[in-house]
């Protein structure tokens, strides 16, 4: 058998789609000029499909902070944080974290995935338990299955399927995480958390919420999901990442827990791979500023999502109930979500179409976000564009 026959069926999927959907395979950003928009096809587009909810990849003070970084620093790391690739943007960088979320520990990874999956693979292991939401992140489960620990999924969002596991596991005299999401990321609904923080409770299990989505778009401050659900205290374990509102890249882990440290020993994921940018960590410092002291861009990006999902419900598409920066709408087949991606595409909105194994349910999706630097015109466009198309809903 050579190498590549296993991958057979793969191929066959990826010539239809390149047959009947070539164009979205081949999205290239050619030029980005601002956080809303690109240049796709030598045409310009509203970008509607992004996870840069605060728009501060472009940020003045965010540019000029990664730009002083990398000509002081220079362009990589080239080492591991535990070896020479903690610098002190690193360390500085935890500490306001910590001080933002006000928690005693924070380790900073080299992206989102990487927290997930040292997290999860070294906080648990053979012997002891993982309950995950249905709709966690592939991170996650990929984090769960290199630590080797047993994985139990319950239905998203379902405390009540979620306390069944539990009771079957109340004999078990063995360590138990709870990990679910803030917002998630396809479908942009939130984590019942108040219910949640009851059963870990009750049953004196570990919490871990990533707030990958939610981190600078929900709470008072933008803490994310667990500030707005006053439910703090209560998660013991909060993941982030630096790629979404944040605008750069990298993750984190923050704790109360004071043994938190132990996790740069242990875990494979911190060691075994070279450290973020100077300017990515410069950015993302700058980032946390602007998260502090402007609160207004959550207001702008909640206005923003309220308004383009009232646009679509009226429209008669099948958004979620509640309104979110991410507004998914969901196809049974990819005809019908790719005839929708590429007529906004014809219209100069780019939005995220999402094909299994990548959607929650097998379905296709089509993942609209929105950003606080959409100006209230774009979001009147990315509607327009979406009306024109309505006939083709039910
Ligand atoms: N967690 C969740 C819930 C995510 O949606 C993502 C990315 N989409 C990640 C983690 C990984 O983040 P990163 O892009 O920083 O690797």
């Amino acid at each position: 058998m050579a190498i590549f026959d296993k991958f057979q069926k793969l191929a066959v999927v990826r010539e239809e789609l390149e047959r009947h959907h070539g164009r979205f395979l081949n999205i290239v950003m050619e030029d980005i000029r601002s956080a809303t928009e690109a240049v796709i096809d030598g045409k310009p587009v509203i970008l509607a499909g992004t996870n840069n909810y605060l728009g501060l990849t472009f940020n003045d003070a965010c540019i000029q902070a990664s730009c002083q970084a990398v000509k002081k620093e220079g362009t990589g790391t080239t080492g591991s944080r535990m070896a020479n690739g903690t610098l002190s943007g690193h360390v500085a960088l935890e500490q306001e974290l910590s001080d933002f979320l006000d928690r005693k520990k924070t380790i900073v990874f080299s992206t989102g995935y990487v927290a997930n999956l040292a997290i999860l693979s070294t906080l648990v292991g053979p012997g002891e338990v993982i309950l995950l939401d249905g709709d966690c992140h592939a991170s996650i489960y990929d984090g769960c299955k290199l630590g080797g620990a047993e994985v139990i999924r319950f239905r998203h969002n379902n405390p009540a399927d979620l306390e069944k596991r539990l009771q079957r596991l109340a004999e078990r005299k063995t360590n138990i995480l709870i990990v679910v999401e803030g917002i998630y990321s396809m479908m942009g609904d939130r984590a019942p958390l108040a219910e949640i923080v009851v059963l870990k409770k009750k049953y004196g299990v570990n919490l871990i919420v990533d707030e990958a989505h939610s981190l600078g778009v929900l709470g008072e401050n933008g803490r994310g999901l667990a500030e707005e659900a006053k439910v703090e205290e209560d998660v013991d374990f909060v993941i982030g990442t630096f790629s979404k509102s944040l605008g750069a890249i990298g993750g984190f882990c923050s704790s109360n827990h004071p043994e938190l440290d132990l996790v740069r020993y242990a875990s494979r994921p911190y060691v075994f791979t070279a450290s973020s940018a100077s300017s990515a960590i410069a950015s993302t410092r700058a980032a946390l500023q602007v998260i502090r002291s402007q609160p207004e861009l959550r207001t702008q990006l909640w206005d923003n999502a309220r308004n383009l999902h009232r646009r679509l419900q009226d429209l008669g598409y099948k958004v979620g109930s509640e309104p979110s920066p991410i507004i998914a709408i969901r196809y049974d087949n990819i005809d019908e979500a790719y005839a929708i991606w590429n007529g906004l595409l014809e219209r100069s909105i780019y939005v995220n179409m999402v094909l299994p194994p990548a959607t929650p349910d097998g379905g296709v999706l089509l993942r609209c976000s929105l950003s606080a630097a959409h100006s209230p015109q774009q979001v009147e466009k990315i509607a327009d564009a979406f009306a024109s198309l309505s006939k083709n809903q039910d």
